[in-house]
This record gives structure tokens, C-alpha cells and sequence, in this order.
């Protein structure tokens, strides 16, 4: 563990000293540990994972650690069933939270004298207003689009010059296919991309970055803790970095709960350090990652974290063997002529389970057998798995503005 990392677990444990005192949600779900005794990292790994259960308990506003009068704003997490999760921010918070967007940006590159063209929602959504509030502490030209009207967006990015793009990868990718019909691209400006990390495949990345000729960071955060922001990979490309004075970051194995040691994956824990109106112990983000051990090329000394490579949700069985997207994402990648875009359905027909996987290709149907034939070889050599490819052509598959499901279960 690096030095970095060490004062990070120091500034947990000190937490602990204060919480149950502060926290009501946490004086309970400790009520029977003596929290301010932990003095050591084996302590600390004690300690009961926090989950997103735990938060949508606590609706509404059961995880405020301040009185109420100092929250001065909420967000609320996507949830994609039942009941959402509130976390609320002081003052302190909002500013900390810009802080850490503005490091992100000049990590990236970006500069005040960028204009920076943000798509993602804004709302209750943690996403445009986090790229916002970084993109003005950083003194850049904030350009508040949001997500949708796709033409809008065009004519915004030609007229004000943008240079930098805030977008999700499936977002960036309509944008990046539309400049390219449109013939566009000399027009357009942009130099960087920041896109919302969602686990991405190589194949999708390439062609964002070519089509619109920018450099891409993937920028990483969930609503929970701050929000986007917390994370990005620097100009070596070689994984994210973390913001360690804010966060304690843990990998464990999502089945048991221990903590793994660093280079090994499993799912991202974070406990933030300095956080007032919702302070998280050690909670659960879903997100599989592995801490990447050893300096970095860019000399940057923050911890990094691997590309995700998917959420511990996203896995799927089929057959007794775990499937996540980034399986699919490798074989599309090793196929010619198919491109990124893929869509999984598992389906459970005459007593087994089936799985195709859409694809979509540019190329002519009567080359289409080959590509397919290809890419089932590709998924078997990874997974030991047969599928049931099927070509389809490009912009076929749905394209959304939000994260992108690409594995659909329908055995159950
Ligand atoms: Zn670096």
C-alpha cells in the first residue's frame, strides 16, 4: 500500500471516532460495534458493508449526518426499481465535489480556455451539473446543453466552437456517427472527450475517438459518493486515477465480502473521508475494477483503478459460467467487420438456455455467414460457450442518452 492510500485509512478510522455521533443511520447500523476503539487496517475490514439496500432504508433523508438547515442541496441515484436513494450535500460538499471535477479536467488536459459542451442530464441526476460545476471552477466556458435534439447540439458545437465534449460513451458514439453522414467533421472543434465511465469495449472507444478525432478520458462516479468526478485516466492512458484524500478505496470479492489484495478484481468499496451531509462507510459501488499496483507513466501519485469491467449486477450465468459485457466486448473486438455495438439476449427454450448476440456490421449481407461464424469461434475460445450469432446493420441496435443495458436476461 502506498503512501497515499495509508493516510487515506487513517482518515477513515479517525472518522469512526466522531460518526455514530454525527450519523444517526450509522449510530444504528453500528450500534453494536465499538467504532471509535478500531485503530487498524484489519479493524477497518471488520467493519459491516454499507449497501444501496441500507440507503433506500433510510428514504428520505435518514443518511444526513448535519442538521437540516445545512444541506443545501439533494441528488437522487437512478434506481431502476423501487425506492430511490436521497443523498444530501452542505455546502462543503458541492464545493468538494467541483474541486474534484476540476482536478479531472486538468488531469485530462483541459484548460480555463476550453469550452466544454456537456450532454448529460441535469436534475436529479448527479451528472451535467457535476461536469458544470468543475467546468466553472476550472474557469472553462461552461455550455449547458443536457441530453436529446441531437441537431441542436450540432449547430451549438459548430457555433460556440465547443472544444471539449462531456457525454456518455453511447451518447458520444451517436453524436460521433451523426457528425460522420452529416460530413460534418471539419467543422466541428472538439479535441477531448470526457465520457462517463460505464464499462466500454476497445472497439467502441476507437471509433468515438476516430470519428470525432478526440483524445477520450473516461471520467468515473456514482451519485452516492459525489457523484462523476471522483476519478479519470490520465494522458498515459493507462487506468483512473482516484482522489485519495477524499476517498479510501477497497476491492473485494463480490460473493464473500473480503478484501482482495491490490491488482486483483473484484467490486470497488469506497468509504469517503471528508464528506458532511452523507458521510459512506466502506459501501458497495457494484462496480468490478482492480486497484492497479506500482507508480504510474505519468508520474501522477493518486491511486488508479482499472477501467470497469462490469457491475457485479451485470454478471450473468449461463450454463455455470459467468458472463459480464467486457467478455462479449473482447470477442467483438478480435471479430473484422463487426463493430462495437452488441445486444445479448438469454433466453431459456426446450429445457435450456440460449444465448444470441446481436451485432452490427457495415458489411454486405452475403459476407455476413463469415462474421458471424467468427465471432461465435471468438466467444468460445473466451467463455467456452456456443451462442447464436446474428448480424444486423448499423444504428440497428437502440442507442440511449443514459447507461446502456446490453445483456438482457429473459430466463426468469
Ligand atoms: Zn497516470
Amino acid at each position: 500500500m502506498n503512501s497515499i492510500r495509508e493516510q487515506a485509512l487513517e482518515k477513515a478510522l479517525a472518522q469512526l471516532a466522531t460518526i455514530k455521533n454525527t450519523s444517526p443511520f450509522y449510530a444504528e447500523k453500528y450500534a453494536n460495534i465499538d467504532v471509535a476503539g478500531l485503530r487498524t487496517l484489519e479493524d477497518f475490514q471488520s467493519l459491516p458493508l454499507t449497501t444501496k439496500d441500507d440507503l433506500r432504508a433510510a428514504y428520505p433523508l435518514g443518511l444526513s449526518a448535519v442538521a437540516p438547515a445545512d444541506i443545501v442541496r439533494i441528488h437522487s441515484s437512478s434506481g431502476t426499481t423501487g425506492v430511490p436513494v436521497i443523498i444530501p450535500y452542505t455546502a462543503k460538499d458541492v464545493h468538494d465535489w467541483a474541486l474534484m471535477f476540476a482536478r479531472c479536467y486538468e488531469m485530462a488536459g483541459i484548460t480555463r480556455e476550453d469550452r466544454i459542451h456537456i450532454t448529460p442530464g441535469y436534475g436529479l441526476w448527479t451528472a451535467g451539473i457535476g461536469f458544470q460545476l468543475g467546468a466553472e471552477l476550472l474557469g472553462a466556458m461552461a455550455i449547458p446543453m443536457g441530453p436529446g435534439n441531437t441537431d441542436k447540439q450540432l449547430q451549438m458545437m459548430m457555433d460556440l466552437e465547443s472544444t471539449v465534449l462531456g457525454a456518455t460513451s453511447s451518447y458520444a458514439l451517436l453524436l460521433a456517427e451523426t457528425i460522420a453522414e452529416r460530413g460534418l467533421g471539419e467543422r466541428i472543434k472538439l479535441r477531448k472527450g470526457v465520457i462517463g465511465s460505464e464499462r466500454w469495449g476497445e472497439k467502441m472507444r476507437a471509433r468515438i475517438a476516430d470519428e470525432l478525432g478526440v483524445e477520450l478520458h473516461d471520467i468515473y462516479g456514482l451519485t452516492e459518493i459525489y457523484g462523476p468526478g471522483i476519478g479519470i485516466n490520465c494522458e498515459a492512458q493507462t487506468a483512473m486515477h482516484c482522489w485519495d484524500d477524499y476517498l479510501y478505496l477497497e476491492i473485494i470479492d463480490p460473493k464473500t465480502g473480503a478484501v482482495l489484495p491490490d491488482g486483483e478484481s473484484g467490486e470497488l468499496v469506497i468509504t469517503t473521508l471528508v464528506k458532511e451531509g452523507a458521510p459512506l462507510i466502506r459501501y458497495r459501488t457494484h462496480d468490478l475494477t482492480r486497484i492497479v499496483p506500482g507508480p504510474c507513466p505519468c508520474g501522477s501519485p493518486w491511486t488508479r483503478i482499472e477501467t470497469l469491467i462490469g457491475r457485479s449486477d451485470d454478471m450473468v450465468k449461463v450454463k455455470g459460467i459467468n458472463i459480464f459485457p467486457a467478455h462479449i466486448e473482447e470477442a467483438l473486438a478480435r471479430t473484422e467487420g463487426a463493430s462495437s455495438e452488441y445486444q445479448v439476449m438469454i433466453d431459456h427454450l426446450n429445457g435450456r438456455d440460449l444465448m444470441t448476440v446481436f451485432f452490427e456490421t457495415g458489411s454486405p449481407p452475403e459476407r455476413r455467414p463469415a462474421i458471424e461464424a467468427a465471432l461465435a469461434r471468438a466467444i468460445k475460445d473466451k467463455l467456452s460457450l456456443s451462442v447464436t450469432p446474428k448480424a444486423v446493420n448499423l444504428g440497428d441496435l437502440p442507442r440511449s442518452e443514459k447507461k446502456s443495458k446490453r445483456i438482457f436476461d429473459n430466463r426468469y
